[in-house]
């Protein structure tokens, strides 16, 4: 196929570009005006943006939360993902306690082969592991880790497991990446929230106050100081987070962020609303003038990747909550938190482009270069480089998309943004060469999708 009228936007500039595609499912040419050639199809992109296929380095498309669990499977949240033009993914495997690592991903791969598009896995440690454990994952192509600080009762470790697994991923070139709130003060709040009766959906994000996500996140950027290993801070939402990883940036540490849609589009607001129990996700949402903060964090270079954090729920399953309560959850703690998200993160971050907050390099830096790089998919993923994987989308900055569930391809019956018009929306993408989905419709097929062995991109220093 050859591309041709479109702007190309990459690491390597925006400019008017064809774009040819290879047989072997690789970009074969970019260049201006390139002559089309016997037998190949020719699809005209003029008035549209033509970059590289969507990284989204945070989905959780196979997820048990007690008595419920994630309602897009590996199938429908992959075909979701491609339509609106995101071509790999990063599922987070968690490791739970008394459980092999390896064992871990066993189950995850058993869940994957449905994949429509190319997915890779980061490994989560719930508690101390060997060196090992961490060569044993590097083996397999995980080359990112992942450790709470929150969550005491299932999901977190102390500083002493941080520091240990930042020593050792940083032996075998890998990336810590850290869900940075402080656990043990939020179970304090949370304690003192019930014994005063206070058991609303509100209360979620009142025991969870972005101090504590800037005081998780300075401390962590300061164990990956002390040990000297690079660290990656997953769905940042707050302005004393960015400003704890302002303030190690600044002292020359390794430290890179990433923020969610939902953290630049939603806020408190929503969560007291009736259905106020469908916006619960963690960190939770914060006071709207965060979202100024943290478009400004992308703007600047402080923040480097967006990212979904998709991890959808029937409503009916936030209703009866982790307990499997037929009456409906009795407080908080019990409502499963996680948002949709996979399938809109592209037009979410476009709307920024659109309002000024950031540029168009900076939209397919973030939604696509950077995360590739930082996870090892360079140079296969996130640029339309000769020889690169032929991951294009066709953006098309005019084009309307309803954000209600029933206009999307995610398995869920609500979505954050219903009744709102997104302006900008992919119309044409492409998987390795093969189109995967054509005009708003999912047109590729479930298993085309391939496993993405990660590379080491840090050393020891
Ligand atoms: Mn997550």
């Amino acid at each position: 196929m050859l591309i041709v009228g479109g702007t190309v936007v990459d690491v390597d500039g925006e400019r008017r570009a064809d774009v040819r595609i290879g047989d072997d499912g690789r970009i074969a040419e970019v260049g201006a005006d390139l002559p089309a050639r016997n037998g190949e199809t020719v699809h005209d992109a003029s008035g549209k943006y033509v970059i590289p296929g969507g990284v989204d380095a945070h989905t959780h498309l196979h997820l048990e939360l007690g008595a419920v669990s994630v309602s897009d499977d590996v199938a429908s949240g992959t075909a979701a993902a491609a339509c609106g033009g995101t071509t790999t993914v990063i599922e987070y495997v968690t490791a739970n306690r008394g459980q092999r690592p390896l064992d871990a991903l066993a189950i995850w791969r058993s869940k994957v082969e449905g994949a429509a598009i190319d997915y890779g896995f980061h490994m989560t440690f719930t508690e101390a592991i060997t060196e090992g454990d961490v060569a044993d994952c590097v083996e397999e192509g995980i080359t990112s880790f992942k450790l709470y600080m929150a969550y005491p009762d299932s999901l977190q470790v102390d500083d002493g497991v941080i520091v240990d697994v930042l020593k050792a991923t940083g032996k075998h070139g890998g990336l810590v990446t850290i869900h940075a709130e402080n656990g043990s003060a939020i179970s304090s709040l949370q304690r003192e929230a019930l014994l005063a009766g206070r058991t609303g959906v509100i209360e979620h994000s009142r025991t969870r106050p972005a101090i504590l996500e800037g005081e998780a996140t300075a401390r962590a950027a300061l164990l990956a100081e002390m040990v000297g290993a690079p660290i990656y801070i997953v769905h940042l939402s707050s302005a004393p987070a960015l400003a704890a990883v302002r303030a190690a940036q600044e002292r020359g540490v390794d430290v890179r962020a990433e923020t969610c849609p939902q953290y630049l589009h939603l806020d408190t607001v929503d969560l007291e609303r009736l259905d106020g129990e469908n916006f619960v996700c963690t960190p939770p949402l914060r006071d709207s003038w965060h979202r100024e903060e943290l478009w400004e964090g992308l703007g600047r270079g402080w923040l480097h990747t967006v990212a979904t954090d998709h991890c959808p729920f029937w409503m009916h399953d936030r209703r009866i909550g982790t307990m499997g309560r037929p009456e409906g959850w009795e407080n908080f703690t019990e409502i499963p938190g996680g948002l949709p998200g996979i399938e809109t993160r592209l037009t979410l971050v476009w709307a920024g482009v659109r309002a000024g907050h950031i540029s168009i390099a900076d939209w397919v830096r973030l939604c696509a270069e950077a995360p590739a790089r930082t996870f090892g998919l360079w140079p296969r993923k996130g640029a339309l480089r000769p020889g690169f994987d032929a991951d294009v989308v066709v953006w098309d900055p005019n084009r309307e998309q309803a954000l209600d569930a029933d206009a999307l391809h995610m398995r869920t019956d609500h979505s954050p943004y219903a009744g709102q018009v997104a302006i900008g929306w992919p119309s044409l993408v492409m998987l390795r060469g093969k189109v995967v989905a054509d005009d708003g419709r999912f047109v590729g097929q479930t298993g085309w999708g391939r496993y993405q062995a990660r590379d080491q991109v840090f050393h020891a220093p």
